[in-house]
């Protein structure tokens, strides 16, 4: 019988490669799939950074990408939605779903959680108890400073975002975002902040990100440029698992 998979879920941020590294120094080339999903709205950038991940990992990633939308503004305008309770409908389109055609149910999941995410690790863990997931970096006690540091020593630069000051290497855009996150995407990508902030006039008020202590929607219009520290905001969560738990989450309130 063969032994299961270990698949590795690379996403093109610092901490999921130093989880692939270590996974692949504990189980060997053969036995490790490394798995990128391409959303088709991150930092160009991101194909640079791959392509040094490949290097340093001595091992090719399989891009999946879903066949049915190109990017996450063709999801948001055919749904006609950009977050509803059940999360962000591009987590399940472009992340989520070209992803069951490689799954298998034996597969160990690999994720780059660092030591600072350990209660979200166990959460995580809780929510998806019919699954193998192994955190290396919590086991190695790493936090999300130390793979920074450790790809900068193994010479590859890092991902564009990081460079520009975002805490994420996430897509470029993403309603998971606080209100210093946006205001970084007004800074650096003024286009793509134009570009929301018009999907948000053009879906209604429901579509804000955000309600304010007394009730308003606060829309990317409303936004205050001064609003907000990104550094101080909850990072994006957009994995695979973290949708699973997502929707099982707003299933159980119903
Ligand atoms: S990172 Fe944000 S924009 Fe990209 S797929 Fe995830 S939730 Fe959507």
């Amino acid at each position: 019988m063969s032994l299961p998979r270990i698949v590795c879920r690379f996403s093109c941020g610092a901490a999921s490669a130093v989880a692939t590294k270590l996974a692949l120094a504990k189980y060997g080339h053969e036995r490790v799939e490394i798995t990128y999903s391409d959303t088709g709205s991150e930092h160009p950038d991101n194909k640079r950074f791959l392509a040094d991940c490949e290097r340093w990992f001595g091992k090719s990633v399989t891009v999946i990408k879903s066949e049915k939308y190109a990017d996450t503004w063709a999801v948001w305008e055919k749904e006609r939605f950009i977050m509803s309770r059940q999360g962000a409908p591009c987590t399940a389109a472009l992340k989520r779903e070209p992803v069951y055609l490689f799954e298998r149910p034996t597969d160990i999941q690999v994720l780059g959680y660092t030591a600072e995410e350990e209660d979200r690790a166990k959460r995580l863990r809780e929510q998806n108890f019919e699954r193998v997931i192994e955190t290396p970096l919590i086991e190695a006690g790493l936090t999300k400073a130390d793979c920074l540091g450790l790809l900068e020593r193994a010479g590859i630069e890092l991902p564009a975002m990081y460079l520009l000051g975002f805490q994420n290497n996430n897509c470029i855009g993403c309603p998971k975002g606080g209100r210093g996150y946006w205001n970084m995407i007004r800074k650096h990508f003024p286009d793509q902040f134009e570009r929301m902030a018009a999907l948000q006039r053009k879906l209604g008020e429901g579509s804000a990100f955000w309600v304010e202590e007394d009730g308003t929607k606060l829309t990317l219009d409303r936004l205050e440029p001064d609003r907000g520290e990104q550094h101080n905001e909850p990072s994006i969560e957009c994995s695979i698992m973290c949708h699973i738990a997502e929707v099982e989450i707003a299933e159980a309130a119903e």
